[in-house]
């Protein structure tokens, strides 16, 4: 058992062009591990440290931090991790356009976090497997809109256009998880490469015509990887299994939980908070008042659907790290703070992971 803190990175992403247009001012600057906004006209200093502040805003910079880079020094880690046998999570928060799904997904040449921790796995394992170790892995891909779940990787029903929500389901060895979710072994990283394709293809269709669905919902990608070792001890055979979970997950806007939308008139209009959001908030919080406080505090994991599913990764048995995507412009000000203010906090979290071994003859 090995006790670890949540990994907490930011990232602050280029200009867009409407903040260029607005002539908004850059209120973010990073230095090694801090981030410090600058208020734009008090010039007020806020300044917060984390595990890793990534500063993409120009790509002239020396100290730019490219698409290659985060997966380096936040993703990597993870993978080394689940070889070994942890569960492994990685979330983004951050306000709608800040660069979740840049950094998680990416496109092309600018390829996220998951298309290049996949890619990598597979090379690995190109390297490393031998006749006396093979890798099993099994990837599903999931979306949360609403409280309901909704399979990425299986196509809506001819007749009716329409897909049956899935629900959460808990095993009393392994914890909750979604049933009926289609599996998929892949094999290579074009089959996951493949399945992906499908799956950001659902997302996109599903959010076009609804009203900013893309930003309300979380999705959810998962391998499972299942490492056996087989070893002949006096001419039997004995096998040893290590298996590790591995979530990577893109949230819904964090604009859909702070403050100013859970009280007042916002909180009348009830459809516009996102519960899962808001209890992830309460969960972060509730953990980290734990780890100061060493007493054991309750924490509503299953108030909402993504925290239930997550239970694990937040505080449980996997090695978690979060990024926290920020706009530079003074526009964004106020959500940006927040948002730090979260990513602070999830700093505290203290996870318990173990590697998951099974042993048979
Ligand atoms: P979110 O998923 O948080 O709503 P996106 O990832 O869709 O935000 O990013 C919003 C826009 O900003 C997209 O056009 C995206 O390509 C761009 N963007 C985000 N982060 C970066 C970055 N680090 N470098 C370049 N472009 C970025
Ligand atoms: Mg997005």
């Amino acid at each position: 058992m090995e006790n670890s803190a949540v990994t907490v990175a930011v990232r602050v992403r280029p200009f867009s062009t409407r903040e260029k247009n607005e002539k908004s001012r850059q209120v973010i600057f990073m230095n090694n591990q801090e981030t410090v906004v600058q208020h734009p006209d008090t010039k007020q200093n806020y300044t917060f440290t984390f595990d890793f502040s990534f500063c993409s805003i120009n790509e002239s910079d020396a100290s730019f931090a490219s698409q290659q880079m985060v997966y380096e020094k936040l993703a990597r880690p993870l993978l080394e991790r689940a070889f070994e046998g942890f569960n492994t999570c990685l979330f983004a928060y951050g306000q709608t356009g800040s660069g979740k799904s840049y950094t998680m997904m990416g496109f092309g040449e600018e390829a996220g976090v998951i298309p290049r921790f996949c890619e990598e796995l597979f090379s690995r394992l190109s390297r490393s497997e031998t006749k006396e170790i093979s890798c099993h892995l099994e990837m599903s891909y999931f979306e949360v809109y609403n409280e309901k779940i909704h399979d990425l990787l299986v196509a809506k029903d001819e007749q009716t256009q329409k897909k049956m929500p899935l629900r959460v389901r808990e095993h009393p060895v392994y914890g909750p998880y979604v049933a009926d979710l289609s599996t998929n072994v892949v094999t290579s990283y074009a089959d996951i490469q493949t399945w992906l394709a499908l799956g950001n293809k659902q997302r996109a269709t599903a959010a076009t015509g609804m009203n900013d669905k893309s930003s309300r919902s979380h999705s959810v990608f998962t391998l499972v990887m299942t490492q056996t070792k087989t070893e002949f001890v006096e001419e039997e055979e004995h096998d040893h299994c290590i298996t590790s979970r591995i979530n990577l997950v893109d949230l819904a806007g964090s604009e859909r939980c702070t403050s100013a939308q859970t009280s007042g008139d916002r909180l009348r209009e009830g459809a516009s908070i996102n519960k899962s959001l808001l209890t992830l908030g309460k969960v972060i919080s509730s953990l980290s008042e734990q780890a100061q406080s060493r007493k054991k505090v309750f924490t509503p994991y299953r108030e909402s659907v993504l925290t239930w599913l997550l239970k694990e990764s937040l505080g449980g048995n996997s090695k978690t790290a979060m990024i926290a995507t920020l706009s530079p412009a003074a526009s964004n000000m106020e959500e940006t703070l927040s948002t730090l203010r979260y990513a602070h906090q999830a700093r505290m979290i203290i996870n318990i992971a173990k590697v998951n071994e099974d042993t048979n003859a």
